[in-house]
């Protein structure tokens, strides 16, 4: 039997004063922290995509993980603050990030960040398509992992929340051959359940008080929406979550996926839900232009691999591109190539992942919509 319950609070800015009465607010209905045992072993995993200022809301703010860590060093956990982003997992790469995100907040309450960039291979048993993969150290060793996300939109995924945030319990730059092992939606979804399914997170938080919207998960804009939301249940969370800013299960591929499992309802309005979720729900949230076309496509293989040109998002370079090739090194599917300092994308190659746009320095990669898909969709 699924836990179905999702807690909401409003929270309407970072202030502290705010957030302490948010989480008052949200971790009661849902048994709060009565699970955390003195010398327990926990890690918080955040998002940290890129480094990036608060401000911008594409990470997980410093002032809501450091609430969430002075309650658990109260209790006596050993509490472990980290994220394998994108690019290298190395002490270098996270220490700026670190600094830029302001997550070094957390510190005076006793909580550490992580400083052991370490990873092993795991076989999970039981995966639907997750056979195999290179965990990070610091999850793989916690008693308890807490999933802080950050509600956000997502190029390839459509949308970013509690499950798509476990992708960075996958260590540095093997996250580029998942791209390669699960190339459409579908099966990429369920690599991310296995995934989420196999860290099991204990419980599971978004920050949703400045959202970001339009060319998420690095580039979009911030969104006021003051809600917070948390979960026994990450794809619970991200039914509710994805609700309120006016999706559902059809227009999520790892909704779709937990629900396929059994492990969500099909609507968010058969959750268990504490607190008033239409007084936060807004009508004209921007989402990313994933195709629901595009999804419907996937599911029949040949058509959509002739198919794909016309009706897939793929990205291209606005003019604040200054050339310097990051995308190029992130690439997955080697399909861009530098001409005359200009990046040129292969479109049979390209698979949607957007990794480009969420390394590009400049915010310059920006998703595209063909005239086709837009034809269609308009339709
Ligand atoms: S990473 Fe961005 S700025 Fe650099 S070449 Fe690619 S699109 Fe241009
Ligand atoms: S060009 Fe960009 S979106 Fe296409 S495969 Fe490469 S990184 Fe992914």
């Amino acid at each position: 039997m699924n836990d179905n319950r999702v807690a909401l609070a409003t929270c309407e800015s970072y202030e502290p004063e705010t957030v302490s009465r948010a989480f008052d607010e949200l971790l009661g209905p849902v048994g709060g922290l009565d699970w955390v045992e003195p010398g327990m072993k926990i890690a918080i995993k955040v998002n940290f995509v890129l480094p990036k200022e608060p401000e911008k809301a594409a990470t997980t703010h410093p002032t809501l993980v450091r609430e969430l860590c002075r309650r658990l060093t109260a209790k006596g956990a050993d509490v472990v603050v980290g994220d394998s982003p994108g690019g290298l997992f190395s002490k270098a790469a996270l220490e700026n990030t670190y600094k830029v995100t302001r997550m070094t907040e957390i510190l005076d309450t006793g909580a550490r960040l992580n400083d052991d960039f370490t990873e092993r291979e795991v076989h999970p048993e039981g995966a639907k398509v997750l056979n195999s993969f290179w965990g990070v150290s610091f999850l793989l060793d916690a008693d308890a992992i807490i999933d802080f996300c950050k509600l956000k939109t997502h190029g390839l995924m459509g949308y970013t929340g509690a499950c798509k945030n476990m992708f960075g319990g996958i260590a540095g730059l093997h996250k580029s051959e998942c791209h390669y092992r699960f190339p459409n939606h579908a099966q990429f979804a369920a690599m991310l359940v296995d995934l989420c399914e196999y860290y099991k997170p204990v419980l599971s938080i978004c920050d949703g008080v400045l959202a970001m919207e339009g060319n998420g998960p690095s580039f979009g804009d911030p969104r006021q929406l003051g809600v917070l939301l948390a979960s026994f249940n990450p794809h619970a969370l991200d039914l509710a979550a994805c609700h309120i800013i006016g999706l559902g299960t059809t227009d999520i591929p790892t909704l779709n996926e937990a629900y396929s499992r059994g492990l969500i309802p099909e609507k968010a309005e058969d959750l268990e839900i504490f607190g008033d979720i239409e007084k936060y729900r807004v009508s004209d949230f921007r989402h990313q232009p994933l195709g629901d076309i595009r999804f419907y496509f996937i599911h029949n293989k040949v058509f959509y691999d002739f198919a794909r040109p016309f009706v897939t998002t793929r990205p291209k370079p606005d003019d604040n591109c200054i050339g310097c090739g990051k995308c190029a090194s992130v690439c997955p599917e080697k399909a861009i190539e530098i001409v005359k300092g200009r990046p040129k994308i292969d479109r049979k190659k390209c698979i949607s992942c957007f990794c480009c746009g969420e390394f590009c320095p400049r915010g310059a990669m920006k998703p595209y919509e063909p005239l086709f898909l837009r034809m269609i969709r308009k339709k």
